[in-house]
């Protein structure tokens, strides 16, 4: 089991915008930090940095801590730190985000990051497959106490990682699935490799998910955003 991200796709812009379109959303709307910017320079030349979030999903989930007043977040899977740095950013000086992830070397230059933007002080990093540091905050009594949870880890475990945030998060805490549109592999009945086939099968059941309010959007790669219901 790995919480690493090395198999994700093509994130660092919204599926189906030309360059124009998005140069042209890039102009109209980022809000750009240093910090934010010098990563996507330096995830840029990584040869993973293509599973980094996209500018404007960063400033959408910066926009989503606001809305839910979020103050303590857990992250799955932190890779370079960019979208755990941009939520940090979003926070209150007490906010707090417990990031999980299984890669040294990715959390070192998001380590960096932290420091650069000043949020370190608000990043819990903790190395490790995800999964067994999710059931020890639930054993820990964290159960209800998130207020976000963003899972963007390996996606054989999205459904483990899913039914652990919600048991995580508050009534009306929010989680974000990142990836759900895979590149579009999710509709090639051709692709049945294991990761394929589990972000399907997790696309499947939130829609019928009694427990959350559920919208998919065509940000990036695709984000789910669940609301946990009452
Ligand atoms: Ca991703």
């Amino acid at each position: 089991m790995t919480s690493a991200r090395y198999d994700a796709p093509m994130s660092v812009r919204s599926l189906g915008l030309s360059d124009d379109l998005h140069s042209y959303l890039l102009q109209s709307t980022l809000r750009d930090h240093p910090a934010l910017h010098a990563l996507r320079e330096e995830t840029a030349h990584m040869a993973e940095g293509r599973m980094q979030i996209s500018a404007e999903q960063g400033q959408l989930m910066q926009l989503l801590v606001e809305l839910t007043g979020a103050r303590k977040i857990i992250e799955v899977g932190t890779f370079t730190g960019y979208s755990s740095t941009a939520m940090a950013l979003a926070m209150p000086p007490d906010g707090r985000i417990v990031c999980c992830d299984v890669s040294e070397k990715f959390t070192n230059v998001a380590r960096r990051a932290w420091t650069s933007a000043g949020v370190d002080g608000k990043i819990d990093l903790r190395i490790g497959p995800a999964v067994a540091t999710m059931d020890k905050l639930l054993a820990g009594g964290e159960a209800g106490t998130y207020d976000m949870a963003f899972i963007d880890a390996d996606k054989a475990n999205y459904e483990a990682y899913y039914e652990r945030a919600l048991q995580l998060l508050r009534v009306g805490g929010l989680i974000l699935v990142d990836n759900v549109l895979w590149s579009g592999r999710v509709i090639d009945p051709k692709i049945v490799d294991e990761d394929t086939k589990a972000i399907r099968i997790l696309n499947g059941k939130i829609q019928k998910d009694a427990r959350v309010t559920q919208a998919m959007l065509p940000i990036g790669d695709g984000l789910t955003l669940a609301r946990k219901r009452a």
